[in-house]
């Protein structure tokens, strides 16, 4: 029938994650309830103060009666907090409080500051005579005691002791002694500088690093926390205490087992997962680091970014991919000087940071696409941490203390060599990555991508089911790329597309489907048995509606995927005249290129469009004159007849997908056939494709990129293929059944190349002398 009474302070209340309310008092007396007046809603009671009135008139006696006990609980609190770290402020404060305060209130005070249960708190506040809180409250402080003691003896700096030290903090406000909030904030503050130096003293930094950061934290002390320094200097020293100065993970690399996960988890691709496979052999035979830097430089898609995690996984090391595509600032790379204010470590710490070891594979993704600006070159920063002979002490602007980088593997991929600065590529080893072939995509999608589909989408083997077939019509139809990329979008798209089939079907509304799929039905069975499901559930079996599996075919792929993309249109734009196909490299792959020509009466002019660059500016010039020289030979005449081809007669050349900027010597031979076919009237085979470059004398010589160009023909359906003799040994490195389905026309002269691009050759004709009879 005791309580306390209080003023309510404070109340604060939330509503979420569930209504709370925190409730901040300051307690005034103790009291004893004569008489409940009411019980509802509230309750009402007449009450008798108990304490501090009564100790206020007899304060003389009741300090003498007590003189022994209460000199005995100050000599023990006195002993607990002179047990306590001196130099932390609020502990320095409690021991003046001590001193200050009168000797009848520390009861009540100390025992909301040493560790108790809420049962002993209770009890301290229910008992009225001040001599039986004295001596309720002299165990606890011994036993306080005694834990401290034996703290000390087993003491190490451990993170615990500073819980302590937070956990013993007074809570002031509470027991009537004023203090500000920010007084109390700075505190806390101190409290986490003590903190950070223990870390940082514990940290397994460099000699050089540890003895920075004690400089730093020494000045962090001194500082007050309202400079802005104070923040970055706190930062700082917060992630020098995070970085894994000699944290590691231990390799593992057996490679067998390697050679059997990169078969695993990609198929094809034999070139790369060769290079590989000896790369990490090598590694395994001789500890050393210092190895080439492997590049990857392939189209998009065709897996650079995945053999990259792969090589991560088989080392049982942590995968980390440093994006430097737009990157045209060094210090991105390496770290603003910590003078500037929102500095910030550069992607290779801050990477570390992240994954928490040393030892990490670092995927480097575009490096190609670095850019340049005034804040100074990447590729120059990059240099250093690519070098194996200086990045054991890469520095960082931000850290200012070098970092040993020489644990870290690095990988980098990129779309084309062309733009990699000269001096990176130089420290580099490139792979070349080509794209894929058909089949070749067709077995990735069924191995890999459909599966992984299947499974982001929650779908079974017993729901969905796709073809080879229709895949292959994805390939061809909707997509038009070197790698998997827009496939598996495709395939996600249908998945997404099957999911909702497969949600109302649970509803038994799956009629539609039937009549859709429907015209699948014989080739339904055959696929069941080819392409068995892996496992069937009797559960999941029961479950699902009887016309499952949902099978893709044409006409659940147009309803699905919107009308095919990309037609065979290439012999429909070889049915006039001057147009001839070229083929061409590119960063995404290879590609097919119309050539188209035209003439129209004029003085002679040679136009071009389709932002080319000056070498097949001059390609065309080079055409234009062998044409021209060659004119009688070949019968080529302009519109009124004459041989010299350009007189009266403009001529336009143009290079479609006008809005790509286009270089190179190698459609050299593409142009003099459509302007073959231009001024022959004749038409170019449907069927042929060409590249190379040609010489003033009508020479062809090699190119480069023949495999990419090949299966960019072998995609578009192409059949005969026209290189330079000089590129034969490039056919090589072609599936044999990509070779199989082409024919190669190996030419060393331009007569070759237009012999072989027009039906029936493009023969020169025997002189037949006119007699100009004249009478
Ligand atoms: P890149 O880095 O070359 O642009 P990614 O590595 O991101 O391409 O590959 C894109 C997707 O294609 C990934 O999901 C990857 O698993 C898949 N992929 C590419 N090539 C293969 C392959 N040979 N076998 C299996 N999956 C592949």
């Amino acid at each position: 029938r005791i309580g306390t009474a209080a003023l309510a302070v404070q109340v604060v209340g939330s509503n979420w994650p569930k209504p709370h309310y925190t409730l901040l008092v300051t307690g005034l007396c103790r009291f004893q309830i004569l008489q409940l007046l009411k019980e509802k809603p509230y309750p009402v009671a007449e009450v008798e103060q108990l304490d501090r009135l009564e100790q206020f008139t007899n304060q003389h006696k009741s300090e003498e009666e007590l003189g022994e006990l209460s000199e005995q609980f100050y000599k023990y609190a006195v002993q607990l907090v002179e047990m306590l770290d001196m130099s932390v402020p609020a502990v320095a404060k409690l021991r003046r409080l001590l001193d200050n305060l009168p000797r009848e209130a520390l009861p009540d005070i100390l025992t909301s500051i040493i560790r108790t249960s809420n049962q002993e708190k209770l009890q301290i506040l229910d008992a009225v005579r001040l001599e039986e809180r004295f001596k309720m409250t002299i165990p606890l402080l011994v036993r306080q005691i005694e834990g401290l003691k034996l703290l000390q003896k087993t003491r190490k700096p451990k993170q615990d002791d500073d819980k302590r030290i937070v956990a013993i903090r007074p809570n002031r406000r509470i027991n009537h002694i004023p203090s500000t909030t920010e007084d109390e904030d700075e505190e806390d503050d101190h409290d986490d500088v003590v903190m950070l130096e223990k870390k940082i003293r514990t940290s397994s930094m460099s000699e050089q690093a540890l003895k920075v950061c004690l400089k730093e934290i020494k000045r962090l002390k001194k500082m007050p926390q309202s400079m802005p320094e104070y923040a970055l200097t706190r930062n700082y020293l917060e992630l020098m205490v995070e970085l894994p100065w000699n944290k590691s993970t231990k390799d593992r690399l057996e490679i067998r087992a390697a050679r059997i996960l990169l078969d695993n988890d990609h198929y094809a691709m034999e070139k790369l997962k060769k290079r590989v496979l000896e790369y990490l052999a090598v590694r395994q035979l001789k500890n050393n680091l210092k190895g080439p830097i492997l590049c990857f430089v392939g189209p998009p898609g065709v897996g650079k970014t995945s053999v990259g995690r792969s090589i991560a996984k088989t080392l049982g090391r942590e995968f980390h991919r440093i994006a430097l595509g737009g990157v045209c600032d060094q210090s991105d790379i390496r770290g603003h000087r910590r003078t500037y204010v929102g500095s910030m470590p550069g992607r290779i710490i801050n990477g570390l940071k992240t994954v928490g070891v040393n030892n990490p594979v670092f995927l480097l993704d575009e490096v190609d696409k670095l850019g340049k600006s005034l804040q100074g070159d990447p590729a120059a920063a990059l240099l250093e941490v690519l070098d194996p002979e200086q990045n054991h002490s890469f520095t960082d602007h931000y850290l200012n203390v070098a970092f040993d980088l020489s644990q870290v593997i690095f990988i980098a991929t990129a779309n084309t060599t062309a733009t990699i600065p000269p001096a990176l590529l130089d420290r580099m080893e490139i792979i070349q990555v080509p794209g894929y072939t058909q089949e070749e995509k067709i077995e990735i999608a069924h191995r890999h991508l459909i599966p992984k589909q299947l499974e982001q989408h929650g779908l079974t083997p017993q729901q969905i089911q796709i073809p080879q077939v229709t895949t292959l019509d994805i390939i061809t139809r909707y997509t038009r790329e070197a790698g998997v990329r827009s496939l598996d979008r495709k395939l996600g798209a249908i998945c997404r597309a099957v999911a909702v089939k497969v949600a109302e079907g649970q509803h038994k509304e799956t009629k539609p489907d039937r009549a859709e799929v429907g015209e699948g039905e014989d080739c339904k069975e055959h696929i069941t048995e080819d392409a068995k499901p892996e496992s069937i559930s009797d559960t999941a079996d029961l479950a699902l509606p009887p016309e499952m599996p949902i099978l893709i075919d044409f006409h659940a792929l147009k309803d699905i995927l919107g009308p095919p993309m990309y037609e065979m249109e290439v012999s429909e734009r070889l049915s006039q005249p001057g147009v001839a196909i070229g083929l061409a490299w590119t960063p995404l792959g290879g590609e097919i290129m119309f050539v188209e020509a035209s003439r129209m009466e004029g003085e002679g002019q040679l136009t071009l469009t389709g932002q080319l660059g000056d070498v097949m500016k001059e390609s065309a010039h080079l055409a234009i004159s062998w044409l021209r020289s060659n004119a009688k030979r070949y019968q080529l005449t302009n519109a009124s007849g004459s041989f010299d081809l350009l007189d009266n007669t403009d001529i336009h050349l143009h290079f479609p997908a006008g809005a790509v900027t286009k270089d190179g010597p190698s459609a050299g031979v593409t142009i003099v056939t459509c302007l073959a076919s231009l001024f022959s009237g004749r038409l170019v085979c449907s069927d042929v494709a060409m590249t190379g470059e040609i010489t003033l004398r009508g020479l062809v010589l090699p190119v480069g990129g023949i495999k990419d160009k090949v299966l960019a023909a072998h995609r578009a359906g192409l059949k005969r293929i026209i290189i330079p003799q000089r590129n034969e040994k490039d056919l090589e490195e072609i599936a044999a059944n990509v070779r199989q389905d082409l024919t190669f026309v190996m030419a060393s002269c331009l007569d070759e190349v237009l012999n072989a691009a027009f039906d029936g050759g493009f023969a020169v004709k025997p002189r037949v002398e006119r007699l100009n009879s004249k009478l």
